[in-house]
């Protein structure tokens, strides 16, 4: 990555006029990626002023047009998946081949968002009134910050600038402090496809820049991914801004007494190591049945075997170092809690010694892990199982809900009727049966559940698309 372009605005590479530095370090091996200018107020004044000139223009366009820019913007990143993810990798620390996979993702977002706008419709509704016609289509919000977190740097920015394309609005994207590059890299393949100047401009730095972009006047809408802390933050400042806020998770996994075991210790093992166990809907808290508890923890140790902890550019690896020392540190925190409470931890517990940096951690199951711990209570966002022991399918549920920030969560079961029922009873915005709580797809609604701390608004399929357009209603008399 070019030292001298380290902004994106109006179509082109900018120097801008930087706010300090940002400085990115391999997580792997802890030598220096990069070094860019963080965004200055003036900077972001600049990127808005761009996509506000920019976005009138494309929203006039047919939606046809946009479909298919959004279809090469998927195919240049297609071309580009090697060289992206080796960089993401390398910034992010996650194994190569998660890094492949997340960039594919991306590709296939435009593709995906491409074709569902061409689908989306409006509608036509009886009026009391015999003389009018009421109908209603859908129109672009407007010029969007997007804010996004350092654990799916590409992915996420993704999840909103291709829905957003597809509908007509334009985009300042603040990508995080410390995984800037790929974003910044990836604009080539933008600017290949002949992406309009001033739609996607892109203002790397920290929460000074992200407040200077979200509390500017030329922004319409937020599209926030991150902590709920930063979340709020945004929320308090921006005022009524419109809003996507995709925030922590602290999803339950629950076992059953008639669960799969195996499968279910499989599903709670790949959920914690996936990304370091840096993901939204990572394995946060395993509830089991107590009948069944010996034999789980038994299987879930087993499991564990399979995680090689590693570089993340040996094809053994399947977990790689976390992302950052405040994570780490956080992970730090969360197990001297554990222990202090008199949780057993099975496996892992801490940093490994003798390895290239300080953000290599063991891969942990930990067990008896009281209600009350951090273990439990918080977003841990690392490599860590958790088990709590529930007496029945009521306590597992009390235990599943007793918290705020079930974004998402698992159940395991054989019976359907207790399938629908944690399905329908669990405080989360979306349920997996009998897989892992880190499964999702492009195609499907993502997000918290209501008035939780979580967020609010879907990414997925067309649901972003609805987010980010406002209905429109006409009344014609006749
Ligand atoms: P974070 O909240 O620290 O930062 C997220 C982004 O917000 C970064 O780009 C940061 O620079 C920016 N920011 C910080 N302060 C700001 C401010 N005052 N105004 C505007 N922007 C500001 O989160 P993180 O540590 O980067 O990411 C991890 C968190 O993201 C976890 O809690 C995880 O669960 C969450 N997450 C949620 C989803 C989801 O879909 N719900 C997906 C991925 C990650």
């Amino acid at each position: 990555m070019s030292s001298t372009s380290p902004f994106f605005i109006n179509g082109a590479p900018a120097a801008g006029q930087g706010g300090g530095t940002v400085e990115v370090r391999s997580p792997g091996t802890g030598e220096r990626v990069g070094a860019i200018p963080a965004a200055s107020a003036a900077d972001v004044d600049a990127a808005v002023r761009a996509a506000r000139a920019a976005q009138p223009a494309w929203a006039s366009t047919n939606v046809w047009e946009r479909a298919e820019l959004c279809h090469r913007i998927g195919d240049e990143l297609g071309e580009r998946v090697d060289e992206l993810a080796r960089l993401q990798s390398l910034e992010q620390g996650k194994p190569l081949a998660e890094s492949v996979a997340d960039i594919e993702e991306a590709a296939k977002l435009f593709h995906l968002h491409a074709e569902d706008a061409v689908r989306l419709h409006g509608e036509t509704m009886p009026s009391t009134d015999s003389r009018k016609r009421m109908f209603t289509f859908h129109r672009p919000v407007g010029t969007w910050a997007i804010i996004t977190p350092w654990n799916f740097p590409l992915l996420m920015m993704a999840e909103f600038v291709a829905p957003g394309l597809a509908t007509g609005n334009a985009h300042v994207v603040k990508p995080p402090e410390n995984t800037p590059l790929t974003v910044l890299k990836a604009m080539e393949a933008f600017e290949a496809a002949g992406v309009p100047a001033g739609l996607v401009n892109i203002m790397p730095g920290g929460g000074q820049a992200g407040e200077a972009l979200v509390t500017h006047d030329g922004i319409d809408a937020i599209g926030f991914i991150g902590s709920s802390a930063t979340g709020a933050r945004i929320q308090a400042a921006a005022g009524l801004k419109r809003s996507v806020m995709e925030c922590s998770g602290n999803g339950p996994v629950v076992v059953l007494a008639d669960a799969d075991l195996d499968a279910a210790a499989r599903a709670a093992v790949d959920g914690a190591y996936l990304c370091a166990g840096q993901v939204c809907c990572a394995t946060e808290r395993v509830v089991v049945h107590a009948d069944v508890h010996d034999a789980f923890v038994e299987a879930l140790l087993r499991e564990a075997g399979r995680v090689v902890l590693g570089d993340p550019f040996d094809a053994e690896t399947n977990l790689g170092p976390l992302n950052n020392e405040g994570v780490a540190a956080k992970m730090d925190r969360h197990m001297a809690d554990a222990r202090e409470r008199g949780a057993r931890i099975l496996a892992g517990g801490g940093r490994r010694s003798g390895m290239p940096t300080d953000l290599y951690y063991e891969f942990t199951v930990v067990d008896a892990v009281p209600e009350d711990s951090l273990l439990s209570r918080e977003e841990s966002f690392g490599p860590v199982v958790p088990v709590i022991t529930g007496r029945d399918d009521d306590d597992l549920l009390r235990i599943a809900n007793d918290d705020k920030l079930g974004l998402q969560g698992a159940v395991f079961t054989r019976d359907m009727g207790k399938a629908f029922r944690f399905m329908e009873e669990m405080a989360v915005g979306q349920v997996v049966v009998n897989d892992s709580n880190s499964w999702w797809d492009v195609n499907m609604p993502f997000g918290g559940a209501g008035g939780r701390g979580t967020g609010w608004g879907r990414i997925g399929g067309k649901w972003t698309l609805l987010d980010m357009t406002d209905v429109r209603t006409g009344v014609i008399s006749v």
